[in-house]
């Protein structure tokens, strides 16, 4: 069953509890965490009533899902447009619909979705007809479960290291903006803290080189489970599914279209 709107306020006002609290800890402003709802198995009701609560940004796991809920734009209560995170795998033929419908994917883990990215987003009419520029972040599997896909820690930095190497101007359509990873999945947050921090150091790093990585100023990191160490260790996006919509429903994918 889908939360009601009460039902969601009362999930929304504990975690902004959790949210505040782990900022307070962390000496940082509340303003410096963005939140994710991630909306993968809920219906467009649910991202509704989201919205009615001051939602503005939402994350979906497949390009299908995400299509049907953001391709006709969604108005937030701020005024701005609605902005949708692509946060799971993408195939490679699901490159084009991804960046069609997505203001930021988090998940890429190869030089050849780089190079189709910019090519796709190249030929898409963007704001002002030469082309869409599009946020993306590097996803590290930086818990290093081989369930997890995302660059290999080990790899991580060679791989951002041959990104820079084509220079400054290799990608005019793509934002490099940091870092994404999931945290290891063991029940107890604490686990994450390392690699939490792996990823803040190697994310600063190459922040300070500039060039491509001038807006590299981004970390995904933190889920319902794990979110409060996420931020004690820099975590700028948290992506929050469970806290906010409830438990997902993995036998009835989102499959109508809205
Ligand atoms: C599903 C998912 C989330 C949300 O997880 P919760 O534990 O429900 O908060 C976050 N990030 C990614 C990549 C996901 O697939």
């Amino acid at each position: 069953m889908e939360f009601t709107l009460e039902e969601m306020r009362t999930h929304l006002a504990a975690l902004e509890a959790r949210i505040s609290n782990a900022c307070k800890i962390a000496g940082r402003s509340r303003e410096s965490v963005k939140l994710v709802w991630v909306s993968k198995f809920h219906p467009a009701e649910a991202v509704e009533n989201a919205i009615s609560l001051g939602a503005t940004d939402f994350g979906e796991n497949r390009v299908q899902e995400a299509e049907l809920k953001f391709s006709a734009p969604r108005m937030a209560l701020d005024g701005s447009r609605v902005r949708c995170h692509v946060i799971g795998p993408v195939q490679s033929n699901k490159l084009k619909k991804a960046a069609i419908v997505a203001d930021c994917i988090h998940s890429i883990a190869s030089i050849e979705a780089v190079e189709k990215l910019e090519k796709v987003c190249a030929a898409l009419p963007g704001e002002n007809g030469s082309g869409k520029i599009l946020d993306i972040l590097f996803q590290v599997n930086a818990g290093e479960e081989e369930t997890k896909s995302g660059l290999d820690v080990h790899e991580a930095e060679a791989f951002l290291n041959e990104i820079e190497s084509k220079g400054a101007a290799a990608y005019p359509h793509l934002r490099f903006r940091g870092l994404m990873t999931i945290g290891k999945n063991t029940g107890v947050a604490e686990d994450s803290r390392e690699c939490f921090a792996f990823l803040r150091n190697l994310q600063q790093k190459f922040l300070a080189n500039g060039g491509l990585f001038a807006n590299f100023d981004q970390l995904s990191m933190g889920m319902t489970g794990d979110l409060e160490v996420a931020i004690e260790e820099g975590s700028t996006m948290i992506r929050v599914g469970t806290a906010l919509f409830g438990e997902r429903d993995y036998s009835k994918p989102v499959n109508d279209p809205v």
